[in-house]
């Protein structure tokens, strides 16, 4: 689609073309929202990461392109270089996705996990407070930790009321294991960046938005092990599935893979992110969850269905034993914990910016697992073959 000029806003007011300085853009959620800034609006984005193998289709091309000219790759570590304040400056907006966050960092890279989170991202926050810049920051569902209802009795009637498991932005508490179970520093840091943005705002005027993904899957999320990242790396559930499935392994469910998760396509909740970038006067000063209460499944009802579309996508019949269960201590190691269960409630994203997800989980399952297919199936393969050749 062509980047159109005249873009109004929910309320009917003309959008003006502004500029984003968005950090992290080079990751998963950020090449999508790159994508959908560059080829359906007017805006000009700042894309600061560390990587960005991403967004090279972006970077890369002739002038002709819609995009030529309204976006600038700064490759930047925001941990220690100066150019950071004068970019957060020049630009009307800072989107912030910087961060480590995949469980399998959380209990054993604790103090990275934590600096991440927490310490890198307080210039950004200081910054766009000091010069008065509008900043969209990304936090988590994982804030939330475990639900009320994780802690009734099993066999508890309340465990089937909404009130229990629902999680709320403006009541749901923030419920956390013990110290000693570190799976918890990525949340913690996550809830006191939150808490000093809210005090910037409250304290010094600072407009911002917060941000809760719900597991957000689609392509380009993550790695596959020892094709486009380490060999020994653990990515997030959607890899890791993808890289058994790709390698004819069965997937391994975690615990008996119990735990259960809402899974919102990435497009969709790109959609959402557009909004609240669009609709200052709508998103200042929220919270939102982003996330699909409607597509809610267990791990291993996960693992079952991809199974199921991966064999239609790839034409290959599943093997035999298509899940093997694990100890977490055997797949994590010491300090891990989990969220039971995570359904988001969307009343306030509905009631400010009228977002609701479309896409069910076997259709975004479907588009994601043929994008795997097509980018790694042919690289696997031959992975493979030199392993067993040498
Ligand atoms: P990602 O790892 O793909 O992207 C993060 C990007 O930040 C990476 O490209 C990384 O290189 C960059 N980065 C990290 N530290 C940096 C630094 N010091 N300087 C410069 N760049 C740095 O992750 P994602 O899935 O795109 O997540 C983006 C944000 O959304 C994160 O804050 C994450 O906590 C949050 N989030 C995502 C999900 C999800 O479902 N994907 C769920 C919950 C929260
Ligand atoms: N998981 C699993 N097998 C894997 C990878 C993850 O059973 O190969 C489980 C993990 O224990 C968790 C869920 O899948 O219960 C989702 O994990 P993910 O890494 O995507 O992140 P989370 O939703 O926990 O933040």
């Amino acid at each position: 689609m062509a980047a159109s000029s005249a873009r109004v806003d929910l309320d009917g007011n003309t959008i003006n073309p502004f500029t984003i300085c968005m950090i992290g853009a080079g990751g998963f959620i950020g090449s999508h929202l790159c994508e959908k800034l560059l080829t359906e609006t007017p805006h000009t984005v700042l894309a600061v990461d560390v990587y960005n193998d991403k967004i090279k289709h972006l970077l890369e091309g002739p002038d002709s392109l819609p995009w030529a000219g309204r976006i600038q790759f700064h490759r930047l570590n925001i941990k220690n270089d100066s150019r950071l304040e004068g970019l957060i400056k020049c630009s009307d907006l800072t989107v912030n996705l910087a961060a480590i966050c995949t469980p399998a960092d959380y209990n054993t890279r604790p103090l990275d996990t934590i600096y991440s989170n927490f310490i890198d991202a307080l210039p950004v926050v200081k910054y766009c407070s000091e010069n008065n810049k509008r900043l969209i920051h990304f936090s988590t569902c994982e804030v939330y930790g475990k639900t009320i209802g994780s802690y009734l009795p099993q066999d508890s009637p309340l465990r089937q009321d909404p009130a229990y498991y629902i999680l709320k932005e403006d009541t749901s508490p923030c419920i956390f294991g013990p110290i000693e179970k570190q799976r918890w520093s990525y949340a913690c840091a996550k809830q006191l960046i939150e808490r000093l943005i809210y005090a910037e705002g409250a304290e010094n005027g600072l407009e911002f938005t917060i941000v809760r993904p719900f597991n957000w899957i689609g392509p380009r999320m993550d790695f596959i092990p020892g094709i486009d990242g380490p060999s020994e790396g653990v990515p997030r559930v959607l890899a890791c599935f993808s890289n058994n499935l790709l390698r004819r392994e069965p997937l391994k469910l975690v615990d008996g893979g119990e735990s259960q998760r809402t899974f919102v396509y990435i497009k969709d909740a790109i959609e959402a992110v557009l909004l609240m970038i669009e609709n200052p006067a709508r998103a200042n000063g929220h919270i939102f969850n982003v996330g699909n209460p409607n597509n809610e499944v267990t791990v291993r009802q996960l693992a079952e269905m991809m199974t199921k579309v991966y064999s239609k996508v790839s034409g290959e019949d599943s093997i035999e034993t298509p899940t093997v269960d694990v100890s977490s201590k055997e797949f994590y190691g010491e300090g891990y914990d989990d969220s039971d269960k995570r359904i988001p409630d969307m009343t306030i994203i509905n009631k400010q910016l009228g977002w609701d997800p479309k896409t069910s989980l076997w259709d975004l399952l479907e588009s994601t697992l043929t994008y795997q297919h097509r980018t790694y199936a042919e690289a696997v393969k031959q992975s493979v073959a030199k392993a067993v050749a040498s």
